[in-house]
C-alpha cells in the first residue's frame, strides 16, 4: 500500500526527520487559509499515487492567499498521469541550494534491504538510472548487522556536505531506516532530500510504501489509508470473496481458480489482445458472486468484451451458465460476453446458453481468439 507524501510526512515527523510545515487541504479555499498561516511563498501539491508530479504540473509555488487559492484551484480535479487530484498539500516554501536521493528499498533477491542514494535527486531517480547509473551507490544491509556508518559514509562523502549538515543528514538516514523496518515498508524515500540555502537538512518529498502483507499489524497505518482503500475495487472484491486485480486492458476476465486466471491474460496476449483485469471468483457458481463479477467489469470503463473462462471439476458447468443467465438477466451488460465451458455437465451448459446472446466456445483457444476478433472490429 502506498502512501501519500502528507501521510508519509507525518510518520517523518514522528520519528525526527525534519519536514515543511504544511498541512493537507480538500478545497482551495481550506488551501488559502492554510497559505494565510504562512509568510513567504508556499508550494502547492497534488497528492496522488504517481511519480514525477513536478514535471506534470502537480508541485507549483504560490504567494499570498489569492494566488494560493488560484493554485490550488487549479490543480485540484486535475489529471496526474490518470489520476484525479483531490487532495493538495499546502506547505512552507523552502529555499533549495542542493538536491538528494535517499532510500531503503527491499531487495527480494539478496534478502536484505538497500540503501540506496544519489547527489543527483530531485529528478525521477529512474531516469538517473538509466543515463547515470555510477551516480547511484547502493549498499545492502545485512539484517544481522543493521545499519552501520560504512553504509553511509559513500554518500556523505559525495555530497560534500559540510560539518553539520553532515550530523543532521546522518540522523535522517538513521531515522529513515528505523522507519523503515518498524511499518514493514518495502520503500521509504526521499526524493529530494534537500539542503537549504541556511544549510539545514530537510525532506522536501516523501514516499513509502508498505507490504500488505503486514497490514494486520500496521493498524494505525492502516487507519490512515482506510477510507481511500475502502473505495477501491481491488478491495471491495476482496470483502466479497474474489480477487480481482485491475489492469490497462479491454478484455475483461471472469475466471474460476488463479492458474485458469493467469492462462486466460496468458493466451489473450498471446493472440494479440490485453486483458483488462485478473478476476478469479473461486470454485463456485454462486449467481451472486457472478453478478458481482459482471459489476466489476462493468464499472471499468475500458472493458469492451467479457470472457468467460470456467473449468467445471466439482462445480458443474450446467449450475454455473444458470447463474450466468439469472445473473445478467439483472443487469444490463452493455458488452459482448464470450463464455467457455467446459468439464462436468459442459454439454447441458451448451444447451442453456443456447439461444442467448452469450457466446459459446468450446476451447480456451477458441474463446480468446474471439474475444480478441471482437475487440478488434
Ligand atoms: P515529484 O515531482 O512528484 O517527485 O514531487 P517533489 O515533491 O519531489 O517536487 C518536485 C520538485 O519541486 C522538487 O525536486 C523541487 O525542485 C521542487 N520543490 C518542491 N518543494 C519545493 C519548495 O518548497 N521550494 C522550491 N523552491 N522548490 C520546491
Ligand atoms: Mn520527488
Amino acid at each position: 500500500m502506498k502512501l501519500h507524501e502528507y501521510q508519509a510526512k507525518s510518520i517523518f515527523r514522528k520519528y525526527g526527520i525534519p519536514v515543511p510545515d504544511g498541512e493537507v487541504a480538500l478545497t482551495a479555499e481550506r488551501a488559502a487559509e492554510i497559505a494565510a498561516g504562512f509568510t513567504g511563498k508556499v508550494v502547492i501539491k497534488a497528492q496522488v499515487h504517481v511519480g514525477g508530479r513536478g514535471k506534470a504540473g502537480g508541485v507549483k509555488l504560490a504567494e499570498g492567499k489569492a494566488e494560493a487559492e488560484k493554485t490550488a484551484a487549479a490543480i485540484l480535479g486535475m489529471d496526474l498521469k490518470g489520476l484525479t487530484v483531490e487532495k493538495v498539500l499546502v506547505e512552507k516554501a523552502i529555499d533549495i541550494d542542493k538536491e538528494y536521493y535517499i532510500s531503503f528499498a527491499m531487495d527480494r533477491a539478496k534478502h536484505m534491504a538497500v540503501f540506496i542514494s544519489s547527489v543527483m535527486g530531485g529528478v525521477d531517480i529512474e531516469e538517473v538510472a538509466k543515463k547515470s547509473p555510477e551516480s547511484i551507490n547502493k549498499s545492502y544491509i545485512d539484517p544481522f548487522m543493521d545499519l552501520k556508518d560504512f553504509h553511509i559514509r559513500p554518500f556523505l562523502k559525495q555530497a560534500g556536505l559540510e560539518k553539520e549538515a553532515c550530523a543532521d543528514a546522518t540522523k535522517i538516514i538513521r531515522n529513515l531506516y528505523k522507519i523503515f523496518l518498524e511499518t514493514d515498508a518495502n520503500l521509504v524515500e526521499i526524493n529530494p532530500l534537500v539542503i537549504t540555502k541556511d544549510k539545514k537538512v530537510i525532506a522536501a518529498d516523501a514516499k513509502m510504501d508498505i507490504d500488505d502483507n503486514a497490514m494486520y499489524r500496521q493498524q494505525e497505518i492502516y487507519a490512515m489509508l482506510k477510507e481511500e482503500l475502502e473505495k477501491q475495487p481491488e478491495h471491495q472484491a476482496k470483502q466479497k470473496g474474489l480477487s480481482y486485480i485491475k489492469m490497462e486492458g479491454n478484455i475483461g476476465c471472469i475466471v474460476n481458480g488463479a492458474g485458469l486466471s493467469m492462462a486466460t491474460m496468458d493466451i489473450i496476449k498471446l493472440y494479440g489482445g490485453e486483458p483488462a483485469n485478473f478476476l478469479d471468483i473461486g470454485g463456485s457458481s454462486n449467481p451472486e458472486k457472478v453478478k458481482y463479477a459482471m459489476q466489476l467489469l462493468m464499472s471499468d470503463k475500458n472493458v469492451k468484451v467479457a470472457l468467460f473462462n470456467i473449468f467445471g471439476g466439482i462445480t458443474r458447468c450446467d449450475d454455473v451458465a444458470r447463474g450466468l443467465i439469472s445473473a445478467i438477466s439483472e443487469l444490463k451488460v452493455p458488452f459482448p460476453i464470450v463464455v467457455r465451458l467446459t468439464g462436468t455437465n459442459s454439454v447441458e451448459a451448451k444447451e442453456i446458453l443456447k439461444g442467448s446472446e452469450l457466446i459459446f466456445e468450446e476451447t480456451m483457444i477458441g474463446a480468446a481468439k474471439k474475444a480478441v476478433g471482437l475487440v478488434a472490429r
